[in-house]
């Protein structure tokens, strides 16, 4: 059972009739399924997928792509997701970095898929699920292969290949395991301290945030290795999740620009939420005001925030529901402590660690660990040491109680004045301001302080021109002077990545240019 392959089989045998997958275009039971899976298996192991192949999907969440993940475990090679958000360049970029020779698409993405292709000069054959010009369709595809025998599957061989979302640089293509994923386990299993998200055979989890990114790709399947169902969704909107939550969906995942729009939604205000019985999200920090306006909507629903990067299958630290109330409190602004089974650890420059209440880097050692980044030693060498320890990037302090408050990225720490000033703070601070919508913190050049805090903020809609004065003061009503922006730009949305992540990296671009 711990790979998803022999695990739907697992269930197949069991709960033969228990819905497995629930999308648009139907619904499979566990048996449905692992005949599916087992069809798509050998059919890959027929054409000559060997072990370790990369198999590309540019398509939106469906239960297809699910299928294609689960076959693709049971052939032993591996699958690589891209986002179909990006534009042909980017997702050349993937295709050649991961080096795969099929790629398997939607309608939609034909068109950009046959270019990519092209591009990159290392795929063999693109099939579409569905009709496009020039392009042979997945299922003629799977009626004319001439099955295959399938391989003994290593639970510790890669099994997915994700991209970084790219926020602080060029993606980079991070090799998870059939171990990895198995792992996310503890955060299900039915223990009682894990009772905030135990997942039976009679519960439900969704798959929304896209697939290319560990949100989608690793928490909607955790209903496989539970004999649960998975609800599909192809893309966020808050109707979509509201219309799950009208079928009885116990509990999800979303990121915090997405919870925003939840909540935010008219709709909401008429919805049951009463079936939600815990709501997870992370990803990005989450403004504490939102988070209890999230409590007051779903005041039944235990809250858990996670903590994570792709390089560690997502979630390694959680905020639990004890420590999450209505009226919003300290360790709200952080995000808890490790997941049973994982070391946490901040450590200085020289990867020493430090004592409580000292700012340094977010180390970490566990099961959840990549394997490495694909035909990647150095980068691979420079984010995990011999020890195993894997380096996020992120910078934070542990409180004497063990608890994590990330403060920000390392690479986005702002010097101003000698003073450190991390972005999120001063974000969080602008966050409430009434006619704030987003919020960006980054620094620019300057002559005097070296760099200074600059606030780029989006407004919200009807609520009026923003004025950049009410800005600077109401930070300066809620942080230190150094902290308080020296000058706001007012733009009408800000730069974001697929997983909604803000590009302080493209606001920054055009004060840098030539200096850095
Ligand atoms: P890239 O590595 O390409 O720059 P990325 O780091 O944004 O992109 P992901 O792996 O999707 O790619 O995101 C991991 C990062 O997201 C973490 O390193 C951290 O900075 C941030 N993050 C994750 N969860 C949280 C959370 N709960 N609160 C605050 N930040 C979070
Ligand atoms: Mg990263």
């Amino acid at each position: 059972r711990r790979c998803m392959g022999s695990s739907i089989a697992y269930w197949a045998e069991r709960l033969p009739d228990n819905i497995a997958l629930d999308d648009a275009a139907g619904v499979f039971t566990y048996a449905e399924l692992d005949r599916i899976v087992t069809d798509y298996a050998r059919a890959f192991a027929g054409s000559g997928f060997k072990k370790g192949d990369r198999i590309c999907w540019l398509g939106k969440n469906s239960a297809l792509y699910f299928t294609l993940f689960a076959a693709a475990s049971r052939a032993g090679a591996v699958i690589a997701p891209i986002g179909w958000r990006l534009a042909a360049p980017e997702v050349a970029y993937v295709l050649k970095d991961s080096q795969a020779a099929l790629v398997i698409c939607e309608p939609e993405f034909a068109e950009t898929a046959k270019q990519a292709a092209a591009e990159a000069g290392t795929v063999k054959m693109i099939l579409v699920a569905g009709e496009a010009d020039g392009l042979q369709a997945l299922d003629e595809w799977l009626v004319k292969t001439q099955p295959g025998d399938l391989p003994e599957t290593n639970p510790a061989e890669g099994v997915l290949q994700l991209y970084t979302s790219g926020t602080t640089g060029n993606p980079k293509g991070v090799v998870l395991t059939n171990d990895n994923l198995f792992k996310m386990r503890p955060l299900v299993e039915n223990k009682p301290e894990h009772a905030w998200i135990d997942i039976s055979p009679d519960d439900s989890t969704l798959a929304v945030m896209p697939c290319a990114h560990i949100a989608g790709s690793g928490i909607g399947p955790i209903a496989f290795y539970n004999g649960a169902t998975m609800m599909v969704i192809p893309e966020f909107h808050p109707d979509t999740v509201l219309d799950c939550v009208d079928k009885g969906l116990n509990q999800f995942f979303l990121v915090p620009t997405a919870l925003q729009m939840l909540v935010n939604w008219p709709r909401a205000k008429d919805t049951d939420f009463s079936s939600v019985r815990s709501v997870t999200y992370g990803a990005a920090p989450i403004p504490l005001e939102l988070l209890r306006q999230c409590i007051q909507t779903m005041p039944q629903a235990l809250f858990c925030q996670q903590y994570g990067m792709t390089e560690t299958t997502g979630t390694v630290c959680i905020l639990p529901p004890e420590d999450h109330d209505p009226a919003g409190n300290e360790r709200m602004r952080g995000i808890g402590i490790p997941l049973p089974g994982v070391e946490l650890r901040i450590v200085n420059e020289q990867h020493n660690e430090v004592s409580p209440g000292t700012i340094g880097e977010i180390a970490t050692r566990s099961g959840l660990n990549m394997l490495h980044y694909f035909n990647n030693p150095e980068k691979t060498a420079e984010t995990v040491d011999s020890d195993g320890w894997l380096y996020t990037g992120d910078a934070a302090i542990m409180d004497e109680d063990g608890y994590f408050y990330i403060k920000d990225r390392v690479k986005d720490m702002i010097i101003s004045g000698g003073e450190n000033v991390y972005p999120a703070e001063v974000e969080n601070a602008i966050f409430g301001h009434p006619q704030v919508n987003e919020v960006a913190v980054i620094g620019i050049p300057d002559e005097k302080w070296g760099e200074a805090v600059k606030a780029v903020v989006s407004p919200k809609p009807d609520a009026g021109e923003i004025d950049a004065d009410s800005v600077i003061s109401w930070a300066r009503e809620r942080i230190a002077g150094f902290k308080v922006p020296k000058s706001v730009d007012v733009i009408s949305e800000l730069p974001r990545n697929a997983s909604g992540k803000i590009l302080r990296r493209e606001l920054r671009a055009p004060y840098w240019e030539g200096k850095e």
